[in-house]
């Protein structure tokens, strides 16, 4: 542990704070969490914390759900400009427009969006529970927002459905391209692909697995295979490689990198914890509509993979 890290966990125990870490975060950061999961375990975790103030190193859509679960809390996003370049492209007026046009469909929104579209929706879902979610609605047409691919992929598990999509993606994940994935089969043969159904079509095609970040890490950390080829950011290899050091685990392409999740630097929480740096605020009504969209998905039971 070097001295940040410590001078950091001392900060955090005398404020009785909670740090929670994405696993895209680089490895020190993951080091001094107290919990690394997924977008969604963050936000239960924050929900279920004792403390009361929180520190997420994460981009702010995911600050702002803990937010949500838990408002009596103080949250905050130690890189203010860590944003999601996904969750920026829609817009509430873009989730009206769409209602106007299928008023007969239920929107189901990405938990990768801003409060504000949450708010607009009529339930959440996480890329572990997205089909099911959409085959449990009593609605045959779904708008689903606002991952163009991760809808696609819904839409051919759920054929019985019509499926209108959005046109976002994450740039990280749409970066992959086909040629990537026969190249990388190629230099590591006999590795499975195990892939996030953020990537293209053409991709998933190609792909062994296609899971969540939990269910890549999962079927990555119970397999047989000596040897992976992981089609999802690289913070999630190098956790893999920590966790798992008698396996080999390979980026299908270095491009998978997310220069947001990276903006979060050990100085950044120390700062965080030492001038309540930067709290997460949001509209009460807002909070309330959005409280309300991810609740449905609790109460479904349909969030975990
Ligand atoms: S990996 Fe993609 S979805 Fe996740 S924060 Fe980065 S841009 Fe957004």
């Amino acid at each position: 542990m070097n001295p940040l890290q410590k001078e950091i966990l001392k900060l955090k125990r005398e404020k009785d704070a909670l740090i929670l870490a994405h696993y895209y975060q680089t490895m020190d950061i993951q080091e001094i969490a107290d919990h690394v999961g997924d977008s969604f375990e963050l936000a239960r975790r924050a929900r279920e914390a004792r403390e009361g103030l929180l520190v997420l190193c994460g981009v702010r859509f995911m600050a702002e759900s803990a937010k949500i679960l838990s408002p009596e809390k103080t949250v905050l996003l130690p890189a203010p400009d860590a944003g999601c370049p996904m969750a920026d492209m829609i817009e509430p007026h873009d989730v009206l427009r769409l209602r106007r046009e299928y008023p007969d469909a239920a929107v189901v929104c990405y938990v990768n969006s801003s409060a504000a579209v949450k708010a607009a929706s009529d339930i959440c879902c996480t890329s572990a529970s997205a089909v099911r979610i959409v085959r449990a609605l009593p609605q045959r047409r779904i708008i689903f927002i606002p991952d163009q691919n991760l809808g696609a992929y819904v839409a051919s598990q759920v054929p019985e459905k019509e499926i209108i999509l959005f046109d976002g993606f994450c740039p990280t994940h749409h970066r992959v391209t086909e040629s990537d994935v026969i190249a990388a089969r190629k230099a590591r043969p006999g590795a499975p692909v195990l892939v996030h159904p953020e990537c293209r079509p053409e991709v998933l095609a190609r792909a062994d697995y296609i899971g969540s970040t939990s269910g890549i890490l999962d079927r990555a950390e119970r397999g047989d295979e000596p040897e992976y080829l992981i089609g999802t950011e690289t913070g999630v290899v190098e956790r893999l490689r920590a966790r798992v050091p008698g396996k080999r685990f390979y980026i299908i392409t270095p491009q998978l990198f997310c220069p947001n999740m990276k903006k979060t630097r050990l100085i950044n929480v120390r700062d965080s914890l030492l001038y309540n740096e930067y709290e997460i605020t949001l509209d009460d009504d807002e909070m309330d509509m959005a409280r309300g969209s991810l609740e449905k998905m609790i109460e479904m039971g349909l969030h975990g993979g």
